[in-house]
This record gives C-alpha cells, sequence and structure tokens, in this order.
C-alpha cells in the first residue's frame, strides 16, 4: 500500500480503504453555493466584536458592519472560538496552536496514490499531494498562538522521524514556498465542543476540532441544525461533546496528529 516504508519494528498498522481526500476549498464553496441557494445572507468582513445579552437571552450581535438582532448565535469561529465565546462572556477552552506542512518538490518515489500515513509511536504523518508529498509532525511544546510563520527550526526534526520510516525521503528536496502552517484549535481533551452553552442555552457551540473539522463538517452541520430547530441533536448523541464533560471528566485521546 505504502512503498518503501519501514515495518521491522511494527506490531500492527490500519488500513480503511473506505478513506479519501477532499479538497477543503472546493468543500466550503459548496456549502456557501448551498447555504446561498436557501437564503442564507453572508456578510463579509464582518468581524463580531460583541454579544449582547438581555436577562439571560441572546439579542444581538455586534459586528463591525453594525449591529444584528438574533435570538441564537453558533459558534463556530475555529481557532478564535475561545475568543468570541468570551465575547458573550462564556469560557469555551479552545486554544490556537500551530502545525506546520512541509511540501516536497514534485517526486516519483511513491507512484501512484498513498493513503494519509501517520506513524503514531512519533506522530509523523504524510501523503501524497498531485505530484508532491506533503508531512508533518505536531511539536509538543508549541505555545498557543496565532504566528502561522513555517517553523523552519522544527523541520530537522520532522525529518528525522520521516526518515526513520521513509528512508527514500532522503531522494525529495523540499519545496519551501509551498510549505505552510495554520492553526489547529485545540480543547484540552483534543475533541470537539458542541452543542448548547449551558449557561446561555442560545449560544452554541461547533468548534474545537484540531485538525478534523473538515471531515467532521457534514455531521457536525447536521447536529448542529437539529440541535437549532429541535432543541438538541437527534441523528446521534453528542453529550460526550458537550462542554459539560470538563466537570465530569472526559476522555484523552492520545492518537491523535
Ligand atoms: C495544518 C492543518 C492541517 C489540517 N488537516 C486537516 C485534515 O486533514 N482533515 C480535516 O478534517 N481537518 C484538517 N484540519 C482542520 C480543519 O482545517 C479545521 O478543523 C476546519 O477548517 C475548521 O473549520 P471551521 O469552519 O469550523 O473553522 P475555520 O475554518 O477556522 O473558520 C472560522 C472562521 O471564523 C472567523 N472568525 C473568527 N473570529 C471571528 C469573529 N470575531 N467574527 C467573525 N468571524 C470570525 C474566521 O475568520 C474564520 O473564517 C487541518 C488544520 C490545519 C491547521
Amino acid at each position: 500500500i505504502v512503498p518503501d516504508v519501514v515495518t521491522d519494528d511494527l506490531i500492527g498498522a490500519t488500513f480503511n480503504p473506505d478513506d479519501g481526500f477532499c479538497d477543503p476549498h472546493s468543500v466550503a464553496m459548496g456549502y456557501l453555493a448551498k447555504a446561498r441557494r436557501l437564503g442564507v445572507t453572508v456578510e463579509r468582513n464582518a468581524q463580531v466584536r460583541g454579544i449582547t445579552t438581555q436577562s439571560g437571552r441572546i439579542v444581538s450581535v455586534d459586528t463591525a458592519q453594525g449591529s444584528i438582532s438574533c435570538e441564537t448565535v453558533i459558534n463556530c469561529a475555529g481557532s478564535w472560538a475561545g475568543a468570541v465565546a468570551a465575547l458573550a462572556g462564556l469560557e469555551v477552552p479552545i486554544l490556537p496552536y500551530r502545525r506546520n506542512v512541509y511540501v516536497t518538490q514534485p517526486t516519483t518515489i511513491i507512484p501512484g496514490q498513498m493513503p494519509l500515513t501517520v506513524d503514531v509511536t512519533s506522530g509523523f504523518w504524510i501523503r501524497k499531494e498531485h505530484d508532491s508529498l506533503i508531512m508533518g509532525l505536531s511539536k509538543p511544546d508549541e505555545a498557543p498562538g496565532y504566528n502561522i510563520a513555517v517553523d523552519w527550526a522544527w523541520l530537522d526534526t520532522v525529518l528525522d522521524a520521516g526518515f526513520a520510516r521513509f528512508p527514500r525521503l532522503g531522494d525529495v528536496t523540499l519545496n519551501e514556498k509551498q510549505c505552510w502552517a495554520g492553526c489547529y484549535e485545540i480543547t484540552p481533551d483534543h475533541m470537539p465542543i458542541l452543542g448548547r452553552h449551558p449557561e446561555l442555552p442560545s449560544f452554541i457551540n461547533a468548534a474545537g476540532f484540531s485538525g478534523h473539522g473538515i471531515m467532521h463538517a457534514p455531521a457536525t452541520g447536521l447536529v448542529i441544525a437539529e440541535e437549532v430547530l429541535d432543541g438538541t441533536a437527534q441523528s446521534f448523541a453528542i453529550d460526550p461533546l458537550r462542554i459539560e464533560r470538563y466537570r465530569t471528566g472526559s476522555i484523552f485521546e492520545r492518537n491523535i496528529i
């Protein structure tokens, strides 16, 4: 499945032939087009700067384009979700953490397709994108923040982990201009926070997806729509993902990239 990978020290691996890739930009544009067809109005350059409540109910959001009356707010602000919640006086533990994506020049060392491959021992991940390889490794002591400059000092550690599993990576060249970094939106247990906020029930969280928000988007959209329209999610139970779990204890996901 993945040629020239070192497997001597592995006791097992998983492979899901139904997994796949999507182009996140096209996915987002698809949702946007459908939302507009359904009558959604999109306000651009309208940063939310305040959320006004009266008697425990939301009455408006105050934006750079003026105030918008509303009864419900869905907090889907990604790595800014903690800051948006704070505008309503709520604490939602989501912080931004930089993650780097290192991109190689086009290469033939892996002909054809390869699945996203994760070495769960080191956390190193790699996959093919067009004719190049993209790879990364989370930096455990990265401080939270919105810095998305590529971390070149971290590259050697990434490559060491990569060479150990894929020695032929030594044959490829980095395409420095294509490398990039973005922010994961991370919660204390690396799982998303979904659903109504107990202190302000018309404030609905849909954020904290770490590095999984694209693949979780269809299911998230469904249960958050149900949370708004039906009062609570119907299609599947989101109680383990509600913010209340931090009061009752939660499961820490370890093998996450
Ligand atoms: C390096 C990297 C690799 C990733 N790889 C994958 C992957 O392989 N698979 C996967 O499923 N996911 C992946 N992710 C995660 C995925 O990109 C996110 O989980 C997803 O984009 C979250 O989408 P979202 O719409 O919830 O939030 P975002 O895309 O972060 O959108 C939030 C929006 O809120 C806006 N906003 C913030 N504050 C305000 C405000 N005050 N007022 C108004 N608007 C505001 C922002 O401008 C932004 O447009 C990756 C992320 C990174 C950084």
